[in-house]
């Protein structure tokens, strides 16, 4: 068994990209700058936003973090993001979800001037993913296919099964994987909640994905013998041994999953630092003008 390890593959990536800016500092052109919202004080959005900040600083970027008051009225939002897209310094904004209630997303999002949509999420680049067209791949899935590609992970003919199908990471998932390119042309099974017999499903897998948000919810009994496992899980469970009270486990059942695969990426320290890699790589694009081509 190896592991998929995406504090490695993040770091190669990252070390790319900031001799990328070191390069343009020296010709004096203009370093990407990416711009966060945070919306509230959700612990583990402040811990996202974080570490998506602090990783710009690491690579030379700039960065715009807007914070603003779980209260605020979504004009106010709507107007800061309309703000950015005017603002020629911003390469790339995202708004760190989930939001407020009171706040409709999918208008959040829509707002977003899709040139500098560097999540993903927006219609438009939705739209021209499912197209093949070159455009801004959401950030998870994104950064899945690039740790795939890096461990030269065969894909080719596989049964790729998606469990979970959020526009975030199953759906664009099952897409990606399916397409007529590397990493992909899988045969892909998306499952959800609503999924017949899903262990049965698992077990003709060749690659799983799991991004269901249930701590421990893939067991060893849905695993065949040489899967590959890509757990896209963060789940908080409680930890009184830790200080925070809490420790982040996957989706999957690590201990009793792992002896059984030919790869699976753990929790923290797998698909979590890949995500962040795949953000900084939209934005490195986005301050050029381009869009992310895989194939
Ligand atoms: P979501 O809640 O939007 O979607 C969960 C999906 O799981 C749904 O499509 C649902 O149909 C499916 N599901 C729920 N119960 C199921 C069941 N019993 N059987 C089969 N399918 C079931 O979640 P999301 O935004 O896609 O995130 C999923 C997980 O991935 C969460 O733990 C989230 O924190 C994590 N996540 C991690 C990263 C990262 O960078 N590592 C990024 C995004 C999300």
């Amino acid at each position: 068994m190896q592991i998929l390890d995406g504090k490695l593959v993040s770091a190669a990536i990252k070390a790319q990209l900031a001799e990328r800016v070191a390069e343009i500092k020296l010709t004096g052109k203009k370093v990407p700058h990416l711009a966060a919202i945070l919306v509230g004080n959700d612990p583990a959005s402040e811990t996202y936003v974080a570490s998506k900040v602090k990783s710009c600083a690491e690579i030379g970027y700039n960065s715009t973090l807007l914070r603003f008051d779980a209260q605020i009225s979504e004009k106010h939002l709507l107007d800061n993001i309309t703000s950015l897209n005017e603002n020629a310094d911003i390469d790339g904004i995202l708004v760190q979800l989930p939001l407020p209630k009171h706040i409709n997303e999918e208008l959040v999002i829509n707002t977003i001037d899709p040139s500098k949509d560097v999540d993903g999420f927006h219609p438009v680049n939705v739209g021209k993913m499912v197209s093949g067209l070159p455009t801004f791949i959401p950030a998870t899935p994104y950064g899945i296919m690039l740790m795939l590609e890096h461990y030269n992970i065969a894909t080719k003919g596989k049964h790729a099964v998606v469990i979970g199908r959020s526009h975030i990471v199953g759906t664009p998932m099952s897409i990606l994987l399916s397409r007529n390119s590397y990493p992909g042309n899988c045969t892909v099974t998306l499952c959800h909640s609503n999924t017949a017999n899903l262990t049965e499903i698992c077990l003709q897998a060749d690659i799983i994905i799991a991004a269901i948000g249930r701590p421990n919810f893939v067991t060893a009994n849905m695993v065949k013998e040489g899967a590959v496992i890509v757990d896209v899980g963060i789940n908080r469970v409680e930890d009184a041994s830790k200080k925070s009270g809490f420790r982040l486990v996957g989706d999957v059942k690590y201990d009793e999953v792992a002896p059984k695969c030919s790869y699976i990426s753990p929790v923290p320290g797998g698909v979590g630092p890949m995500t962040i890699a795949a953000l900084l790589k939209n934005t490195y694009h986005a301050s050029l003008g381009q869009k992310v081509h895989m194939n």
